[in-house]
C-alpha cells in the first residue's frame, strides 16, 4: 500500500493533486503530487522526516515569487513555508519565522517606529526565502540586518548560525543548498514612523511606475552583470515586448518576463535561454538568471 501522511500525522494543510499555479507568483507550472502547509516548525520536520523515510522527493518554497516551476509537475512533497508565521518584537531585534511576508514585515517595522527594512516594503516574498538568497533593493539587503539563523541541516538537525557564519553576496548566500531556515534574528535600528512610511510611499510608486506588477511576473529574471544593468542591455537589444506563446518581455522593464495568461514553463524558458544567447551575441556578457528554474 502507498505511504500516506495525513492531517492526523501532522499539523498543517494537506493538499494531494494541487496546482503549481497557486503556489508561485508566475502562475505556472502543473500539479504536485502532495503539498503541506506545517503550522509550526516542528511539524515541519515531522514531514520531512516522513519523506525522508517514505523516499518522497521534497521541495521547500516560500511565496514562489523566484522560482519557475515545471509544466509537468511534481512527483513528491512541496513544502510550503507560509503558515510558519511566528514573530516576537524585542525592542530593536525580530525573532521570525521563515515563512513571514516580507512586505508585511517592513511595513509593520516601519510603523513601530524601526528603520532598516524599507527597502523590502515591494519584493513579495517569505522571509525565509529572502535570506536564503539575500534579497535586496534601493541599495540595501536583508543580509545588513540579519543577526542569526536558525536552520535544518540535510541530516534532519537544528542549529543556531551567527551572522558571522554566514557568507552573503549580491543575491546568494552560503546557506543555499545546504540548509532550510526555519527562523532569522534581525536587527533594525529606532527610526522615525512618519519619515520611514514615507519613504514606503515613494518606493512603492518607483516600483509601480517601473514593474509590471499588473502581470503575474517573477521580479528581475536575470541578475545584474558587474557594474551593468541586465534590463538596459536586454532593452538595448530590442526584446521589449518580444513574446513567446504566452510569455512576453514587459515593455516597461525589460528584465521582468510577464505571464499574459496562459504561458508554460517551456514558453518562459525559451525565452531566458534565446535571450541569454542574444546578449552573449551583442555583447559578449553571459547573463545569468536570477530566478531558479526547477527542473
Ligand atoms: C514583483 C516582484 C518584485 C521583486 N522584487 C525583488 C527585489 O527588489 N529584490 C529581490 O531581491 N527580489 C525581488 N523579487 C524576487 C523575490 O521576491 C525574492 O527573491 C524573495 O526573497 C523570494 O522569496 P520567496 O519566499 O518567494 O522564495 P521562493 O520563490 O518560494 O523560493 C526561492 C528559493 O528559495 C528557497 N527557499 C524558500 N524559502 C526557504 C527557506 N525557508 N529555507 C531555505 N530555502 C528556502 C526555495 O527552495 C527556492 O529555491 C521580486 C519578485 C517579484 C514577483
Amino acid at each position: 500500500m502507498e505511504p500516506q501522511i495525513s492531517e492526523r500525522n501532522v499539523r498543517g494543510k494537506i493538499e494531494r493533486d494541487f496546482s503549481l499555479k497557486k503556489l508561485n507568483t508566475w502562475h505556472i507550472g502543473g500539479n504536485a503530487e502532495l503539498v503541506f502547509w506545517p503550522v509550526s516548525c516542528e511539524d515541519l520536520l515531522k514531514g520531512r522526516s516522513w519523506c525522508q523515510k517514505n523516499k518522497v522527493k521534497m521541495l521547500l518554497l516560500g511565496r514562489g515569487s523566484n522560482i519557475l516551476l515545471p509544466d509537468e509537475g511534481i512527483k513528491g512533497m512541496v513544502i510550503v513555508t507560509s503558515m510558519l508565521k511566528n514573530i516576537t518584537w524585542q525592542e530593536k531585534r525580530i525573532m521570525v519565522e521563515a515563512g513571514y511576508p516580507l512586505s508585511q514585515l517592513a511595513r509593520q517595522a516601519a510603523d513601530k517606529g524601526l528603520e532598516g527594512l524599507e527597502f523590502a516594503c515591494g519584493i513579495p516574498g517569505t522571509v525565509g526565502g529572502a535570506v536564503m538568497v539575500n534579497a535586496g533593493a534601493h541599495g540595501a539587503e536583508i543580509s545588513d540586518l540579519v543577526r542569526q539563523v536558525r536552520v535544518l541541516d540535510q541530516k534532519g538537525e537544528i542549529m543556531t548560525l551567527d551572522r558571522e557564519q554566514i557568507e552573503f553576496s549580491y543575491r546568494t548566500s552560503s546557506l543555499q543548498g545546504k540548509y532550510w531556515i526555519l527562523e532569522c534574528v534581525l536587527e533594525l535600528v529606532p527610526g522615525e514612523p512618519a519619515v520611514l512610511k514615507e519613504k514606503i510611499r515613494v518606493f512603492t510608486e518607483q516600483r509601480k511606475n517601473a514593474q509590471p506588477l499588473e502581470y503575474p511576473n517573477a521580479g528581475s529574471v536575470f541578475r545584474n552583470p558587474p557594474h551593468l544593468s541586465a534590463g538596459a542591455l536586454i532593452e538595448q537589444a530590442g526584446w521589449k515586448g518580444k513574446t513567446v506563446g504566452g510569455a512576453q518581455v514587459s515593455a516597461k522593464h525589460a528584465n521582468f518576463i510577464i505571464n499574459t495568461g496562459k504561458a508554460t514553463a517551456l514558453d518562459v524558458k525559451t525565452l531566458i535561454n534565446a535571450i541569454t544567447e542574444d546578449i552573449e551575441d551583442k555583447f559578449g556578457i553571459q547573463l545569468k538568471t536570477e530566478v531558479q528554474i526547477f527542473s
